[in-house]
């Protein structure tokens, strides 16, 4: 009788049942009703059985954006590049000619190292994923597509490492994350451009910073000398006087200052802002690379299944040094282990 029962729900479970089609091969699989999400035994691709086509809407738009806010970003390097040098070059030439030759070599490789990087990681496709044969089951190997899923939107295979970005329009192999400021992508094709411009935006920053702070110091009108007996009364008093005088003295030479000074004066801040903004990217980036993350792997939980692969060998693969060079790297590192031990 117990047979009979266990046998009714067997063929019952068999009913509720129903056969779906993988995506990846092409075979015809069993899953329980109520699983939308299911993995294939061959190609060992993943399936949402629930997921629908989607369509891109208003992407074209966003690229157009993307692109006019990028060439305003160029137009505006080279009024930088150009303001600075007019403003500052009296000073520095005016020292002895060979600083003035020195500043501008340093200028010119500055600033060519930085647009260019920059329109590398702004133009360049950030990664396409290689094509692979998928959809029937001679064409696909088995685990030909492990942890594969369908890009709703391409309609094609995406690997666990490829995103779909709906700003760029297509997936992007190794993406790390949209960028507004290049308007692309950083992904496999453009990251290391990505980060050598933000190495060389670091350093043309700081020059500049330190540049226009030294060329306004010299231009800047020099405060009116007070006679110190002007200033007579208790401590505090006094203090507090000569800091309204310094302060009042300090925005009238402000207001003689020429059309020079005013371009000093907002390269100083602009750059110091821009250099603090972009050394914490910098920063952050180097981290994420050390630890064999991108910006999207951290921001899902794929981020923690990685803990313990990072070390300096993510940052030479990054970097596509050498293989010897690496495994130096990794016997030094090693050896310093057995000797704490
Ligand atoms: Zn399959
Ligand atoms: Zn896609
Ligand atoms: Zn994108």
């Amino acid at each position: 009788m117990d047979d009979m029962v266990k046998e009714e729900q067997y063929i019952t479970t068999i009913l509720e049942d129903q056969g779906v089609i993988c995506w990846g091969c092409g075979s015809r699989l069993i899953i329980p009703c109520n699983t939308h999400i299911f993995k294939c035994g061959w190609c060992g691709a993943i399936t949402n059985k629930n997921a629908q086509k989607h369509e891109h809407h208003g992407f074209q738009w966003r690229r157009l954006r993307d692109r006019c806010f990028v060439s305003v970003l160029i137009l505006f390097m080279l009024f930088v590049i150009c303001g600075g040098f007019w403003a500052v070059y009296p000073v520095v030439f005016s020292m002895r000619y060979f600083c003035g030759v020195f500043h501008f070599i340093i200028i010119l490789v500055l600033s060519t190292s930085t647009i260019s990087t920059f329109s590398l990681a702004a133009f360049r496709c950030a990664g396409t994923p290689p094509i692979l044969p998928w959809g029937s089951y001679p064409a696909v190997d088995k685990g030909g597509l492990e942890n594969y899923t369908f890009c709703l939107y391409c309609s094609k295979p995406k690997s666990p490492e490829t995103h779909h970005c709906r700003s760029c329009g297509m997936c992007i192999l190794d993406m790390d994350h949209h960028c507004p400021f290049i308007g692309n992508c950083v992904g496999a094709a453009n990251h290391r451009f990505f980060i050598a411009f933000l190495f060389s935006a670091v350093i043309s920053t700081v020059y500049v910073s330190i540049m226009s702070a030294y060329a306004g110091f010299h231009l800047w009108p020099s405060l009116p000398n007070m006679p110190l007996r002007h200033f007579t009364g208790s401590g505090t008093d006094v203090a507090f006087r000569m800091l309204k005088e310094i302060v009042i003295a300090f925005f009238n030479s402000a207001l003689v200052l020429s059309a020079r000074g005013l371009v000093l004066a907002y390269l100083f801040i602009a750059s110091l802002s821009v250099q603090i903004g972009l050394s914490v990217l910098l920063w952050q980036q180097i981290c994420f690379i050390y630890e064999g993350k991108t910006y999207l792997s951290q921001l899902s939980s794929q981020g923690d299944t990685d803990v313990g692969k990072k070390g300096c060998q993510n940052l030479f693969r990054f970097l596509g040094c050498p293989y010897l060079a690496s495994r130096y790297f990794q016997f030094l590192f090693n050896s310093k282990k057995s000797h704490s031990k």
